[in-house]
């Protein structure tokens, strides 16, 4: 038995999912609770205490064995400070100190981060960009969001509020985007989009390519449109931070080679010279567990 532990929590707007990993990063136990959002921040938080307390003893561990938490939370996250400022998903929580409350309630060193950034620290340590070291991590579900990792760090920028790769203008006066702007990435290229575009979801359109036909044809047609625009964006990303992998999760990424195809291609074509023909596009291999892995990427480090 493990004499040392790390915990993961991934906070998230319908679940908080808690980990105890050893110090090399690999699960002991597990706990999956609902979050009970519309509770408020105070009994969310109880709420992983406890949950932390449930998968300790699951693996057989006490709290001073404890080292460190890492916990992830539906951005924005002011990092240094573990606050988490205002997340449309988690109502009533405006600029709470999580980190400090649950360093406080637990006794140990908890590091707070966005989940995004997470993710995409997780898929380097532990999937599918493992031994990269510069990557861009892009999460395709109901919105789009990311996290950039250069040098094998999170870039963080001033604010920590950097890798927001959904919200990058693709075009301009285009639909309207949920951050209020207009003709976002996630307002062409999300889950959320497509659906409000073409009146089906990307799971019905997998469906309808898997059956063929006319519909197939056309639900083919509209996946490779939104490939297009997904495309534009990591192509802008490849441009810029020249990063080695880019890895697209999220719900969309189940997608597999219906998606993946046209989108490499569309990435070679708006790519740039050499960050454009180079960077590899890779599907996410974490699945579910990626936020609470991230989680436990941080607390190692
Ligand atoms: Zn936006």
């Amino acid at each position: 038995m493990a004499k040392s532990a790390l915990v993961g929590v991934d906070l998230g707007g319908t679940k908080i999912y808690t980990a105890v990993a050893d110090l090399r990063g690999r699960i002991i136990s597990e706990v999956i609770v609902p979050t009970g959002a519309e509770r408020g921040p105070a009994a969310v938080i109880d709420e992983i205490v406890r949950s932390v307390d449930d998968a300790l003893c699951a693996a057989g561990i006490g709290r001073r064995a404890l080292k460190a938490v890492g916990a992830g939370a539906p951005g924005p996250v002011v990092f240094a400070r573990g606050l988490i400022a205002d997340p449309p998903n988690l109502p009533r929580w405006c600029n709470v100190p999580l980190g400090a409350i649950l360093e406080e309630r637990l006794g140990t060193t908890v590091l707070v981060d966005n989940d995004a950034n997470l993710a995409g620290l997780a898929e380097v340590r532990f999937g599918a960009a493992k031994g990269f070291r510069d990557v861009v991590y892009v999460t395709v579900s109901t919105g789009i969001g990311g996290g950039i990792i250069f040098g094998g760090e999170v870039f963080r920028g001033a604010d920590g509020a950097a890798g927001e790769v959904g919200h990058m203008t693709v075009l301009p006066g285009g639909p309207r985007c949920n951050c209020g702007n207009r003709g976002c990435l996630e307002a062409v290229a999300s889950g959320t989009a497509f659906r409000r575009l073409h009146g089906y979801t990307t799971k019905d359109a997998a469906e309808r390519i898997a059956r063929g036909g006319v519909s197939g044809r056309k639900a083919r047609r509209d996946i490779d449109e939104l490939a297009e625009w997904l495309g534009l964006g990591l192509a802008n990303l490849a441009n810029i931070l020249n990063p080695q992998v880019i890895v697209v999760g999220g719900g969309l990424s189940n997608l597999g080679p219906i998606l993946f195809v046209p989108l490499r291609k569309a990435v070679k074509k708006y790519g740039f010279s050499i960050a454009g023909r180079r960077v590899k596009v890779l599907r996410a291999k974490l699945g579910k567990r990626v936020g609470v892995m991230g989680a436990i990427a941080l607390a190692l480090e």
